[in-house]
Parts: structure tokens; C-alpha cells; sequence
């Protein structure tokens, strides 16, 4: 096995029955693994960790994923949607305590056609031109990803959820297809959003062949940033009764695309913090290097319930962001203000 991590930290890739060996070993080399990926975080990144503000802009969404707990059909969803002005106090909020990412996320809600958008975008861009902004708004056509850069965004995040297309169709409705959610990730590229892409670890149905797959998706999107979690059920959704997904194979993942795709932006998500007290903490030691705090108001947090016991819902942005700094700081690491760009050409 450890012929494996040497092979992959040289090659930057496996062949997929290497690869498939090495995900489902039996953890015997997972703290090798984790020192390489370390050390090649360290090579690009230093130290040093990103923040990215998170602000959930609206739980309504036009879509039924089997798994997400703000599905449209989830009559139990209490709905909300922030205001422009809303957005806009959560970013000087977030301003204040060092961000310079904003990452505005939400359900496919169609309220904010896109005039809407780009006038909050531009908003936000006009206020704070030394930040980025990113968007995870799910999927939309050419013209309206292309608006929305126009007006200012930087980045989008839209995980593939799985590259098997038989796998997708169990995980989804018919209406929704890998194939489109693909597309989309490649015209955003095209429009040149840095783009983020990522999967769950455990989602119902998932063999360690999807995940294979997952890696050689990624391998040729190359996106600047891939974040991964394990699924975790909601008590309100088809999935309800399936199995969370592990921490152990969440974090061997992040240590395997750390030394693929070595100069990548990998969050230690909070589905992994939800999972594990030290879930985050843990990513990071792994090969990570961002953590995406909330940022959203206090009053709306508890209603953005994608999957059940969220972490952070019930805390101040404030709170939040100082609790993240002692936990990093404890692992020797420490957070920057910076808008964290992805040094895919310079090393430090
Ligand atoms: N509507 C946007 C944002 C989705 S929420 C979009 O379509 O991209 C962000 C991510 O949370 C999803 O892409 C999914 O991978 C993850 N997620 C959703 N439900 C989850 C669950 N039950 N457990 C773990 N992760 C989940």
C-alpha cells in the first residue's frame, strides 16, 4: 500500500485498480498518506488556511434531490430568502472579522431572476473590490452564469455529486441529470469562473468504483477547488433510513486528492466537522487548507437544514470565525486574511 502513495504522489494519479485498492484499504496506510499530503499542502500553502464566508441566501429550491433536506417536497421546511440588504450586512459583518471571500449559497430558488442577481452581485463587488465572490446557486443556463460573472463573481461551486451516470439517476429525480450538471461545470469554466466541483462520501448506493470515477472526472475538469463531506441523512428526505457516510474514507479522500491535484483548494467541509467534534480539524491535517464558516443571520441558520444535527447553527458569525482560529491554531496552522486564490502556477 505504501508503493501506492508513493506512486500517486509521483504520478499524481493511479491506475483505477490501484486506486481502487488504496480506497478501500484497510487504513493501515492512511497516517503515511496523511504526512505526504501534508507536506505537499505545505509546499504550496505553508501554514496557512483560507476562510470563506458562507452565507446561505435562501432555502427555497425548485428541486428534489433524494437526499437534501431543503427539497422542494419537504413540506416541513420553514422557507426564508435573504434581501439584497440582508446579503449585503452579512458581508460587512463578515468584512470586519478578515473575510475576503464571500460565498453566496442557496436552493434553486427562481426569485432572483437575473436582474436580481446581478444587482446584488454588482452590489457586492462595488462595495468590496478586494474580495471575491463566490456563488453556489446550483445549475443555470450559459447566459445567466455569464451574467452573474459579468456583474462580478469570481468563483462557482457546484459539485458533480457522483460521475456515474446510473449512480446519479439513483440519487436524483428524473428531471435532473449528471449529464447537464456537467455541463454546467464545464461552461463555467469556459465563461472563466474558478471553479469548484466535489461529491459526498457515502451517499446511498455509492461503490468504490463511483469513486474511482469521481477522481477521474476531476482529474479532467481540473477545477481550482474540490470539496468533499460525507453524506449525512435527514430525517425528512428518501434517505432518511441509509447509513451516514465514514469520516475515515472522507479523509483518506482529501490526502488522495491532495497529492493529485497538489496546488488545489480542498475545505475541510462542516458536514465533516458535523460528523466528528474534530472532523475539520482533522481534514486539515489530512491535506486541506480552507474552512467555510457561517456567515449567515443567526435567525435563518436553523432553517438551512440540508442534513440533520448541522453544526454552527445556533452561533454568532463572530463566534464562529474565533472558534475556527483556536482550532486551527491547536494544529499549528493559522488563518489569513486573504482571498485565498488557488496557486496553481506558483509554488511558495
Ligand atoms: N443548490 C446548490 C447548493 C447545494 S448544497 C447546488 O445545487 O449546488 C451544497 C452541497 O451539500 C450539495 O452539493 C451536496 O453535495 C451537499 N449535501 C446535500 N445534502 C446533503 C446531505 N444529506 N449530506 C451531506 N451533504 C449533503
Amino acid at each position: 500500500m505504501k508503493l501506492l502513495v508513493d506512486k500517486l504522489l509521483a504520478n499524481h494519479t493511479l491506475p483505477d485498480e490501484e486506486m481502487n485498492l488504496l480506497l478501500a484499504s484497510d487504513g493501515s496506510v492512511d497516517d503515511y498518506l496523511y504526512e505526504q499530503a501534508q507536506k505537499v499542502r505545505r509546499e504550496y500553502y505553508g501554514n496557512d488556511i483560507y476562510i470563506r464566508g458562507l452565507i446561505e441566501m435562501s432555502n427555497y429550491c425548485r428541486n428534489n434531490c433524494y437526499y437534501c433536506g431543503i427539497r422542494a417536497s419537504n413540506t416541513e421546511v420553514s422557507r426564508y430568502r435573504l434581501t439584497a440588504e440582508e446579503i449585503l450586512s452579512c458581508c460587512e459583518q463578515g468584512y470586519n472579522l478578515g473575510f475576503r471571500t464571500f460565498v453566496l449559497q442557496g436552493g434553486e430558488d427562481m426569485y432572483y431572476i437575473d436582474d436580481v442577481m446581478v444587482d446584488i452581485i454588482s452590489g457586492i463587488r462595488n462595495k468590496y473590490p478586494d474580495c471575491a465572490i463566490t456563488l453556489s446557486l446550483g445549475e443555470r443556463s450559459y447566459d445567466t452564469y455569464k451574467a452573474y460573472f459579468d456583474a462580478g463573481a469570481d468563483r462557482y461551486l457546484l459539485r458533480h455529486e457522483t460521475a456515474d451516470f446510473q449512480h446519479y439517476s439513483q440519487i436524483h429525480p428524473q428531471n435532473l441529470s449528471a449529464e447537464n450538471r456537467q455541463r454546467c461545470l464545464y461552461d463555467l469554466k469556459r465563461i472563466g469562473y474558478q471553479v469548484g466541483t466535489g461529491f459526498m462520501v457515502g451517499s446511498p448506493y455509492q461503490k468504490t468504483e463511483h469513486l474511482v470515477k469521481d477522481l477521474n472526472f476531476i482529474a479532467q475538469l481540473q477545477p481550482q477547488m474540490v470539496g468533499i463531506g460525507p453524506f449525512i441523512p435527514h430525517h425528512q428526505t428518501p434517505f432518511a433510513a441509509f447509513p451516514q457516510g465514514s469520516v475515515v474514507l472522507t479523509l483518506r479522500l482529501i490526502a488522495v486528492l491532495r497529492l493529485m491535484l497538489p496546488a488545489v483548494l480542498l475545505p475541510a467541509t462542516t458536514a465533516l466537522g458535523t460528523l466528528d467534534p474534530c472532523g475539520r480539524e482533522k481534514g486539515i491535517l489530512a491535506g486541506a487548507n480552507v474552512v467555510m464558516p457561517n456567515l449567515s443571520p443567526v435567525s435563518v441558520r436553523k432553517k438551512y437544514q440540508i442534513y440533520d444535527h448541522k453544526i454552527c447553527t445556533g452561533d454568532e458569525a463572530a463566534e464562529c470565525r474565533f472558534c475556527l482560529q483556536r482550532r486551527i491554531e491547536s494544529i499549528g496552522c493559522r488563518i489569513v486574511v486573504d482571498r485565498g486564490d488557488s496557486k496553481l502556477l506558483s509554488k511558495k
